[in-house]
């Protein structure tokens, strides 16, 4: 007998291909990287509170493999009369489905909720509640409300009486509920043929969610590189056209495509092997710089459950920052820069040495500037005290990013204006590879785990780890104006 759950009902409708390799060819999953295990993490201390809005409730055992002794578990606490169930286990059509939370009402009909770690409703959920509902009304449970419970924006630490919304999708569940039967029977199909299901790459393979197989149908498919997934700005609909049509190479897409004109520019000089360089517009950057030029880059975190004041769920805390300083003498200053090692508040430390570091005067440089331009508008906004400077920042910015947006392209950045695309380019000698944390989720999970290690040594390799991380990405900005300075001589 072939059984799903919910979750491999899931994964079947992103991609039955997926579905297959989960089940029959787990050996190619890669482990879980640190950043999705702190997602999973913060998951569970999500739903772990959610249960604590459901006073009386009773935690059905919650080992998937042992989905039997749940089902009893479940029975005999239903005919006991439970009115709160969490976890509960039911098995209908050959598919299991444990509801986060099964609130028995009044009229002996049931309120399905689902708890997740984000704020709002997503179609994926109505699948979810969809498979969920079918299972429990196919058991005999009449459903009377399918609920999302989500993290609730406007909750503001510490009051955390607020911190879940609920969104009633009965309406839309019960829209899908005519589809599942049929789903289920396809997917149980895919599952039962011994032959790797035939297919193609697509938008299936990030959305919704970034599929971990993709190292192994990349190679399956001998993805070039670059590829049609390089075509920057391209409708996912178009692409998705060319690549039924086997069409993967850049040098294979017809002349008739719908590429958009980002599209079209990245394929013209791709295929001409050129670049498109727009000197007078760099040169109108850079005499926007006014010398000491800063160079700025913040990392914050922003965890799903909110720990400091005024914050909601997801709200960013700046964690530390690195700043050189371009003198107009030539002369580059590395400053100390800001990192926050302990579980205290960042804020009013890393708005003092900000203010401290960054001086009076000269342009302060960022890639994607409304980043920082928007940390440092809410650290003026929680710390009334320093607004008046940390506000007349904010007209100093120049963007560098914008270079890479409007006045530079080059096939080599793979249809990317990101720095981590660029900059191997224009500065191989620079690159994030080899580095312990290497990009802003790394950063996060690195810091998460600085500030509540007590082992001195593993905190001093992670501080070294988180500076070596953040003073790239400002030595970055340093090494690229150079390069556009060349340019412009
Ligand atoms: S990488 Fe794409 S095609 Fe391959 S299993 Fe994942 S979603 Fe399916």
């Amino acid at each position: 007998m072939t059984t799903l759950s919910k979750s491999k009902y899931l994964v079947g409708r992103q991609c039955p291909k997926r579905l297959w390799l989960e089940t029959h060819r787990r050996d190619l999953l890669p482990p879980p990287s640190p950043a999705r295990a702190r997602v999973f993490s913060q998951g569970h201390e999500v739903g772990r509170l959610a249960r604590e809005r459901f006073p009386g409730g009773i935690l059905i055992s919650e080992d998937p493999l042992k989905w039997r002794a749940a089902l009893t578990e479940t029975t005999e606490a239903l005919s006991a009369g439970a009115r709160v169930l969490f976890e509960p286990c039911f098995i209908h059509d050959d598919t299991i489905a444990r509801a986060d939370v099964l609130s028995r009402n009044d009229d002996g009909s049931f309120d399905v909720y689902e708890v997740k770690s984000n704020t709002g409703p997503k179609p994926e959920h109505i699948l979810d509640l969809a498979v969920q509902t079918y299972v429990y009304e196919g058991s005999g449970l009449p459903i009377r409300r399918a609920v999302l419970m989500h993290l609730n924006t406007s909750c503001r630490y510490p009051d955390l009486s607020n911190l879940f919304s609920l969104a009633d999708l009965t309406d839309p569940v019960r829209r899908h509920l005519p589809e599942v039967a049929g789903k289920l029977a396809e997917l149980k199909a895919v599952l039962d043929n011994p032959q790797e299901p035939a297919v193609h790459l697509g938008t299936r393979c990030a959305k919704p969610y970034e599929c971990p197989f993709r190292p192994y149908c990349d190679g399956l498919w001998m993805l070039p590189d670059p590829s049609v997934f390089d075509i920057p700005h391209m409708h996912p609909e178009q692409r998705d056209a060319l690549i039924e049509r086997g069409i993967l190479a850049l040098e294979d897409v017809p002349a008739d495509a719908e590429l958009g004109p980002q599209g079209e520019r990245f394929l013209r000089l791709h295929r001409s092997g050129t670049k498109e360089i727009d000197v007078d517009g760099i040169r109108t950057w850079l005499k926007r710089l006014v010398y000491p030029i800063h160079f700025l880059d913040f990392e914050t975190d922003a965890p799903a459950l909110p720990r400091l004041e005024g914050l909601g769920p997801f709200g960013s805390i700046p964690f530390q920052f690195s700043l050189h300083i371009l003198h107009e003498d030539g002369r580059l200053e590395e400053t100390p820069g800001f990192l926050h090692q302990d579980l205290s508040d960042p804020r009013p430390a890393i708005a003092r040495t900000l203010l401290a570091q960054i001086g009076s005067s000269g342009s302060i440089v960022a890639y994607n500037a409304s980043f920082e331009k928007s940390v440092i508008g809410k650290l003026a906004t929680f710390l009334p005290e320093f607004a008046m400077p940390l506000n007349l920042f904010q007209p100093r910015f120049v963007d560098l990013l914008d270079i890479f947006r409007k006045h530079y392209f080059d096939p080599a950045f793979k249809g990317s204006s990101s720095i981590k695309h660029v900059l191997p380019v224009l500065c191989p000698e620079l690159g994030y590879d080899g580095l312990e944390v290497g990009n802003g989720e790394d950063a996060q999970v690195a810091w998460a785990e600085l500030i509540s290690t007590q082992d001195p040594d593993r905190k001093a390799s992670l501080a070294k780890a988180l500076r070596d991380y953040c003073g790239l990405d400002t030595l970055a900005m340093v090494r690229l104006h150079e390069v556009l300075t060349r340019t412009c001589r």
